[in-house]
């Protein structure tokens, strides 16, 4: 049932000729991509959580933290804005993969690209963002994107970004009801790979550091802007975007 973390790369390229639109991001989970719903229990030891119908070796990655999944069917039903799909998320900060379109992120000598939402970050930017679930962007998605994405447009950086290191997972973090024995999750957090807790994380979302940010200039995203198509020829899929709300920024389940 878990899907494995190696789709081939689409062709939707930031230069490809036959790339599809910014109507729904890549990261973005689908209704036809149906979410596992089996129980999380404590494991044998009561050291962790595994699942009740027991694992795959799939579902837990290289440093033993277990996943969330879905199955991998993107275009299938209606997409679930607001829904990270975990395995393209995964694909996508591992391989520096842009989260809009799922071709290669724009990267340069002064770092890869990031389109970092800014809304409500008081203190002086970029020094303030450290932490990130988002996967890069491609140059033409990071001028696109923001129009269509309430969340961006509340506030939005386009980013260099020198440095990127995955750190750890974004999920569920369970614990043990000592009435009944069970584990139950009533929140989720930011959990370090070597930390003890991992063991109790249902991962969703990778998480990077980032550092050696510095700010994309106007000149330079006017210039990609205008090397770009119009929006208007996106179609109603993308006016429906703008009606039904957040695209890239997007939550765990
Ligand atoms: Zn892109």
């Amino acid at each position: 049932m878990t899907a494995p973390d190696t789709m081939t790369t689409p062709p939707t390229g930031p230069h490809a000729p036959d790339r599809k639109p910014l109507s729904v991001p890549y990261i973005t989970a689908w209704s036809g991509e149906t979410r596992r719903k089996t129980a999380i229990v404590p494991n044998r030891t009561r050291t962790g959580i595994t699942f009740a119908d027991g694992e795959n070796v799939q579902d837990r990655d290289g440093h033993g933290v277990l996943w969330t999944s879905r199955g991998l069917a993107p275009g299938k039903g209606v997409p679930m804005f607001g829904y990270v799909h975990p395995q393209r998320q995964r694909r996508c900060m591992r391989r520096r993969l842009c989260q809009v379109c799922g071709g290669p992120a724009d990267q340069t000598a002064d770092g890869t690209l990031w389109l970092l939402d800014t809304a409500g970050i008081e203190e002086p930017f970029p020094q303030a963002v450290e932490r990130t679930v988002q996967p890069p962007v491609c140059r033409r998605c990071a001028v696109e994107t923001p129009p269509l994405c309430p969340a961006l447009r509340r506030g939005h950086a386009v980013v260099r970004v020198r440095r990127h290191a995955i750190v750890g997972v974004y999920g569920h973090l369970y614990r043990r009801c000592r009435s009944t024995g069970q584990v139950v999750s009533d929140r989720q957090e930011y959990v370090d790979y070597g930390d003890p807790t991992l063991r109790w994380v249902l991962a969703g979302q990778l998480f990077a550091h980032i550092s050696g940010i510095s700010l994309v200039s106007e000149d330079e995203t006017t210039h990609w802007r205008e090397q770009a198509e119009p929006i208007a020829t996106k179609g109603a899929a993308s006016a429906r975007q703008r009606r039904e709300g957040p695209a890239l920024i997007q939550v765990n389940e």
